[in-house]
């Protein structure tokens, strides 16, 4: 993602990602309030209680509050995994694509992609590029991304969940989530959280996407898990001691954020519908949540030329362009942005 360096106007709306939020108004007083700990000691009560809530959420035995969700992701790996092995994931997953190569700098592994047209991956393909033989890698997990950011913030279908449960037990490789969007996922398919989690061992979820707390991540496993976790998080230097004050603002993102989300995906379907319309490039089957990616030509000049009248997105790629919704932008903001972007 290039940052553009052009003078900017008032900002309208801003698409780049659904990171840009800032605290509302109930997270800076509960920020203030928070009672905090040294979380290293495991004493802050504010992050024992976010850690606790999501766990109960998505029926794990126990979390792990850390800094990002590139974080949760890599301890996720090196819980998992062991030098020299693979890491079988969805082609275009976060945890290769953007996670700056640390499966291999800190765990040691390589990732092995399977197609995933629209993000999804055919639970056999993943069976197959399960290997064993003494000249080969042996994999050491699968991971799965939910909603998959890369392919169009795509929902994978319950079914392939529960197929590549099956094969992750049949094959005894352990099977991770990265759920940055686990959210928009569940509210996409109408399902409470735990029919999505239920089929992982462990699940990454980001508090500061589009639930909209200012930073953190928490993973998610058995409680075993979560305290080898907790050394791998140290060595990453994710030990946060009193950081009670983030969590109580990703307490009231966890509570308030997941109602929105609806909200945003509507906004999306309003958005890419007015983007075919002035003709651009739009897969509309790929539209299923909060992310719309559009094709064409020249993505950074086109993305400068909107900037400089106020409406950010990103530029992907030399040919992509991403457009993220989240509560931000609401829909005087959007109706906005809609007239620039097709003018
Ligand atoms: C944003 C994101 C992450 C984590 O990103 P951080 O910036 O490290 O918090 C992980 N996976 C996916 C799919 C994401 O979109």
């Amino acid at each position: 993602m290039t940052v553009s360096t052009l003078p900017r106007p008032t900002v309208l709306a801003d698409f780049r990602s659904d990171t840009v939020t800032t605290p509302t108004p109930e997270m800076r007083r509960a920020m203030a309030e928070a009672a905090v700990g040294d979380d290293v000691y495991g004493e802050d009560p504010t992050i024992s209680e976010l850690q606790q809530e999501l766990a109960r959420l998505s029926g794990f035995e126990a979390g792990l509050f850390m800094p990002s969700g590139t974080m949760t992701n890599q301890v996720a790996i090196a819980l998992h995994t062991r030098r020299g092995e693979e890491v079988i994931c969805a082609e275009g997953s976060h945890i290769y694509e953007w996670e700056l190569g640390m499966m291999a700098t800190f765990s040691g592994v390589v990732p092995r992609f399977v197609p995933a047209p629209l993000g999804v991956p055919d639970p056999e393909d993943l069976r197959l590029a399960v290997r064993r033989s003494i000249h080969q890698s042996p994999t050491g997990m699968i991971s799965l991304e939910n909603t998959h950011n890369k392919a169009g913030g795509t929902v994978l279908p319950l079914e392939v969940l529960a197929a590549a449960r099956e094969v992750a037990t049949q094959e005894g490789v352990p099977l991770h989530l990265d759920g940055a969007r686990v959210f928009n996922a569940a509210v996409a398919l109408n399902v409470p959280l735990k029919e999505i989690t239920r089929h992982f061992d462990t699940v990454s979820v980001c508090l500061s996407k589009g639930l909209g707390a200012p930073v953190g991540s928490v993973l998610l496993g058995s409680a075993a898990a979560m305290k080898q976790a907790h050394r791998y998080r140290k060595m990453m230097g994710g030990g946060m001691r009193q950081a009670g004050v983030l969590a109580a603002a990703a307490l009231v993102a966890l509570r308030e954020g997941p109602a929105r989300l609806a909200e945003d995906h509507r906004r999306t379907q309003v958005l890419a519908r007015a983007l075919v319309e002035a003709g651009f490039d739009v897969n509309l089957a790929a539209v299923q949540t909060n992310i719309i990616y559009v094709r064409l030509p020249e993505a950074q000049t086109q993305v400068d030329a909107w900037a400089s009248k106020g409406v950010l997105a990103s530029a992907l790629g030399h040919d992509s362009v991403r457009f993220v919704l989240h509560h931000q932008v609401n829909d005087a903001a959007l109706e906005a942005a809609i007239s620039v972007l097709t003018a």
